[in-house]
């Protein structure tokens, strides 16, 4: 029975091959999901020199986009404490993969909109990546950015009804399963969004104040340190929001990861 089904399985995907033929989600050639060039051109964020507090590349010591700034002492060389906006960025820390442009956008679109399921291993084995280079630096807490001994499970920013209702799935539901597996964490689907406005026609204040107050959360989350992983970060109003949520239900610490990161 088994022998049949995957039997079956392989007729499948050979017919899907030739109706529908795997072509790179960066430059349309033939044959790879992703081919070697555009895998090598990839847009990584270093975490050694990306924010801490929001993920921003390159803004280690001040950061224009969540106008953090962080003078070492002159005369000890310590680091202080964050000095930022801590309203928006309620989380202990962001890890970002990528920047937001090119291929790393049409991965994205590539998963949400014209659902290529394979595409969410690959965006969770990115986030994997970039967690385990940010864990060799610290947040603003003085403890490491990611630290999987440190961490209870996984959560996820879930899709709106109005978005799961369009697309049939919610593609962070299969990112964060993938994350899971890769980083060995239990999933804990614990945040709820209401409808709010549609984000996609608002600027980045309006979604801002569109997001508070939409989430909510729907298991016991007291006491646990962990991850969220949402996408892209764009404003850092989604991932504030459920952040400001899971520590408001009593979870003892939230650290942020995305997949891109929209700059500038
Ligand atoms: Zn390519
Ligand atoms: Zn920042």
């Amino acid at each position: 029975m088994r022998t049949l089904r995957t039997a079956l399985a392989g007729i499948g995907s050979t017919y899907a091959e030739l109706l529908w033929p795997t072509r790179c989600i960066g430059c349309d050639l033939p044959d790879q999901l992703l081919c070697d060039e555009c895998r090598a051109t990839l847009p990584w964020i270093a975490q050694r020199w990306a924010c801490p507090v929001c993920g921003a590349p390159f803004g280690w010591l001040t950061c224009t986009e969540c106008g953090r700034s962080r003078q070492r002492d002159q005369a000890t060389g310590a680091v202080p404490p964050q000095d930022g906006p801590r309203e928006r960025w309620p989380m202990r820390s962001v890890v970002c993969s990528m920047s937001y442009r090119g291929t790393p956008a049409a991965i994205v679109t590539g998963l949400k909109d014209a659902h290529e399921l394979r595409l969410a291993p690959l965006m969770a084995a990115a986030i994997a990546t970039s967690l385990d280079e940010a864990s060799a630096w610290d947040a603003s807490d003085g403890l490491p950015r990611f630290d999987p001994s440190r961490t209870d499970a996984l959560c996820f920013v879930p899709a709106t009804a109005a978005a799961f209702a369009r697309r049939g799935f919610d593609h962070m539901e299969l990112v964060a399963r993938e994350l899971c597996g890769q980083l060995g964490l239990a999933l804990h689907d614990a945040l709820v969004r209401r409808q709010g406005r549609d984000q996609r026609v608002l600027g980045r204040k309006e979604r801002a104040r569109n997001v508070w107050g939409t989430v909510s959360v729907a298991r016991d989350v007291s006491g646990l340190n962990l991850l969220l992983v949402d996408d892209v970060i764009t404003t850092g109003a989604s991932l504030g929001a459920c952040t400001q949520a899971l520590l408001d239900a009593g979870a003892a610490s939230v650290t942020a990861c995305a997949f891109a990161r929209v700059t500038g």
